[in-house]
């Protein structure tokens, strides 16, 4: 993927930011949501958007809502959010594909509803969408709004911002990074904000996280064409003292091998199931993720596994992705 740098976007984005930016002058209460499970881009494009429009909109009153993730604590944290405080409001979800992914089900319970978003358009939700999958990071998106509608930024909201896109570009690693990416982290960079310590941030993990890699390593499976797996189970998880969202830590580190192509972990849940989280380097997996209850982008997916047998199907079919390409 090769996206031409613009400093003014072509006129259909244009005039998509100008319609958010409208409807955001006509309301005095916005509030926003984005997906459950949150990672760095969902928080930093959810509170980003926040402190950016607090910044530009100081008479309105604006809000997050959402589970707050203790992984993601040192980003921020969320308000308190009051069914009343839906009445005549704003609604904006962001980094968030499908509906059933919103956490927060009062997201429609608002006057308006709208998505800005990165992942394929599977389910075009709102009044008002702005859905770019060119785009590195709903985070990358929040910072183009910023800069096309000559909104001022600072520090606190160029730190989130920034981390969002770290995270969903495997800091620049993932092919979704392009020329236009570089130049938002740059103008982002410009702002007042402690980057050492964010990067750092960004890249530490705890020490029981050090050992799940090893176990990750030490019980990754590999066929001769590169499909990988590794299955954690509870009794895994447990043994290793981590969460069922810890595993986001561990899920790029078989990439780091040179033959392994596409891998899929699958977490054991409380329930039973599975959560399955799908890797790519180069080849399309969310095919995969939604022929089992999930989906994603074409090179990072989530899907559900039900059953064993189910665990063992999926597997099949990221053998048969890496197989059909080595033909
Ligand atoms: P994860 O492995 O949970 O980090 O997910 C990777 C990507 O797949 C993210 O962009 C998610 O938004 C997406 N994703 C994960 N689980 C699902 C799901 N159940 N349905 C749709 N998209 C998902």
């Amino acid at each position: 993927l090769v996206r031409k740098s613009y400093a003014s976007p072509p006129s259909i984005i244009r005039r998509r930011l100008s319609k958010i930016i409208e409807k955001i002058h006509e309301y005095d209460t916005i509030i926003i949501h984005r997906h459950k499970r949150p990672d760095p881009d969902a928080i930093g494009s959810q509170v980003g958007l926040q402190k950016l429009l607090q910044k530009n909109f100081p008479e309105k009153t604006i809000k997050v809502t959402g589970f707050e993730e203790p992984n993601l604590a040192w980003m921020a944290g969320m308000d308190v959010v009051a069914d009343q405080d839906y009445q005549g409001a704003l609604v904006i979800v962001t980094d968030t594909a499908n509906t059933a992914r919103v956490d927060d089900d009062r997201y429609t319970q608002g006057d308006f509803l709208i998505k800005i978003d990165h992942h394929p358009n599977e389910e075009p939700y709102g009044d008002l969408l702005w859905v770019n999958t060119e785009a590195s990071s709903c985070s990358e998106m929040i910072t183009e709004l910023a800069i096309q509608s000559q909104l001022e930024l600072d520090g606190e909201i160029a730190r989130l911002l920034y981390a969002g896109i770290v995270g969903d570009t495997g800091r620049f690693l993932y092919p979704a990074t392009s020329s236009r990416t570089f130049e938002i982290v740059a103008r982002l960079r410009q702002e007042d904000f402690d980057f050492a310590r964010m990067s750092r941030q960004m890249d530490t993990i705890d020490f029981k996280i050090a050992k799940l890699t090893g176990y990750v390593y030490d019980n990754l499976e590999v066929d001769e064409h590169g499909a990988a797996r590794v299955i954690l189970t509870q009794d895994i998880l447990e043994k290793y003292g981590v969460t069922d969202a810890d595993t986001s830590f561990i899920v790029g580190a078989p990439g780091r091998i040179g033959v392994v192509q596409s891998w899929g972990i699958f977490v054991e849940q409380t329930d039973g199931n599975y959560r399955v989280r799908l890797r790519s380097k180069y080849l399309p997996i969310n095919e995969i993720a939604k022929r089992h209850d999930g989906g994603g982008h074409p090179l990072a997916s989530g899907a559900n596994s039900y059953s064993l047998s189910e665990n063992e199907q999926i597997y099949q079919e990221i053998q048969e992705v890496v197989r059909n390409a080595s033909k």
